[in-house]
């Protein structure tokens, strides 16, 4: 059972010294009891209070860093079996597979795509996350020269993928240093791959095809000094990943075997069906994915879904309340008025921006919820419009008086226009009829 922050206050030395970064060990004591803090940031613990602390408070799954530098991910950290519960915090690390039987032309090329890729969504940079280099050739030779042709012209995190620590140990030569994830220790070379990870600082895979077996191996492998693991259920079946990775999970948020304690790796390029493989890992707490070079279509399809699952359902994606310009409005163009929602925000700003007609949008503050909901529940009201005009300075920016207001806020309208005096015009439900709407409406 997880202790309560204040049994774990008594525990502490409360010498209030701040060395554990806290202000006071009461703070230190509150974040160790919701899974975030780290016992060892307190170097006046004894013995008997840190193994007392460390197994009671330590995050159920670890948190494992691939990577260094501007690109470097990570993964685990997660306290909860489902999103609705608080929120999913570490999306999962996506990894193009390149090969060694490749030419050193056709590797760049696909390690370009992953470094230059950048896909815009409700103002947030979504990427790939890395490189994974596989070991398919018969020539250790042939492995450092992938790893190198990756390394010259990137800098992003790696997964080396090589059954033979020989052959681990050349990847390992060129990039070690940069903290790739090693894939991976087995039953048969987990001494040899748990010491490579050891002397280079690298999280490394745990793989057994029986996940029965993986508990034993996490602990042969920690036993060797390895504490970041990442664990590989070695399966090509969904069906069976979404099973084994759901009761890894299980097993990890309830502390009942904490040797499951690690995030999940899944190979979704070798269970031959990628795109389900995408959506299963994302759905079913994969932490690591490799996936062959995806399409355009699959490669926005990954980056959505992701970006969905790992937003906070409690916390929509706001914008900061104000005004924004859409080209260059002057003093006679439009004004319409919206909320501060992301997706809400962007898909207005899209269409209006397609219109080619300069105007201004004013984000009024519903706290990150849609037109409708706001509009249920109260947070879209008159007072709100008519402070945030005010706030604003709106009526500095243009010489008329006529406000848009989105569709689904019509019922406000009349109230809108008594609170702010302004004249107020229903725009459309949907925001890609705007065009339309001011084209016939607002020059008419
Ligand atoms: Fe308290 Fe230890 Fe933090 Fe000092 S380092 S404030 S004693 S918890």
């Amino acid at each position: 059972m997880p202790l309560k922050a204040l049994d774990i206050y008594k525990l502490l030395p409360r010498k209030n010294c701040k060395e554990c970064g806290d202000p006071t060990c009461l703070t230190f004591a509150m974040k160790l009891a919701s899974g975030k803090g780290d016992v060892d940031r307190c170097p006046y613990l004894d013995e008997h209070a840190r193994e007392i602390l460390g197994s009671s408070t330590r995050p159920p799954i670890r948190l494992v860093k691939v990577g260094v530098g501007e690109r470097s991910f990570a993964v685990g950290d997660e306290l909860v079996q489902f999103r609705h519960e608080k929120t999913f915090y570490h999306p999962p690390g996506v990894m193009v597979a390149v090969s060694d039987l490749w030419t050193k032309d056709q590797i760049q090329a696909v390690v370009a795509r992953v470094r230059d890729t950048v896909v815009v969504r409700v103002g947030t940079d979504l990427r790939l996350n890395g490189v994974a280099v596989r070991h398919e050739s018969s020539d250790p030779g042939a492995f450092r020269r992938a790893v190198e042709a990756v390394e010259e012209i990137a800098d992003l995190p790696e997964v080396l993928m090589a059954g033979d620590p020989g052959v681990m140990e050349q990847g390992l030569a060129v990039c070690g240093h940069f903290r790739p994830l090693i894939h991976a220790a087995t039953p048969q070379n987990h001494e040899a791959m748990s010491d490579l990870a050891k002397n280079y600082g690298c999280p490394l895979v745990v793989k057994a095809d029986d996940p029965g077996g993986l508990p034993d191996l996490v602990e042969r492998c920690t036993g060797r000094g390895v504490q970041n693991l990442v664990l590989d259920p070695a399966t090509t079946s969904l069906h069976r990943f979404q099973n084994i990775s759901t009761a890894i999970r299980q097993q990890a948020v309830t502390r009942s075997t904490p040797s499951l304690g690690y995030p999940v790796f899944l190979d979704a390029a070798a269970t031959g069906m990628q795109d389900a493989a995408i959506v299963t890992g994302i759905l079913r707490f994969a932490s690591v994915m490799v996936v062959e070079n995806p399409d355009q279509a699959s490669l926005l399809s990954l980056l959505t879904l992701r970006q969905n699952i790992y937003t906070d359902p409690q916390k929509p994606i706001q914008m900061t309340p104000g005004i924004y310009r859409v080209g260059t409005p002057g003093p006679d163009s439009p004004v319409l008025m919206t909320v501060n929602f992301s997706l809400t925000f962007f898909t207005l700003q899209g269409y209006l921006e397609a219109t080619r007609i300069p105007c201004f949008m004013v984000i009024v503050d519903t706290e990150g919820l849609s037109v409708l909901t706001a509009v249920a529940s109260g947070k879209l009201n008159e007072t709100m419009v008519a402070e945030s005009l005010k706030k604003f300075s709106l009526e500095k920016e243009v010489t008329h008086r006529s406000l848009i207001i989105p569709g689904y806020a019509a019922p406000l309208s009349g109230r809108i226009e008594e609170a702010t005096g302004w004249e107020v015009l229903v725009g459309p439900r949907d925001a890609a009829e705007i065009g339309e709407y001011l084209e016939k409406e607002w020059k008419r």
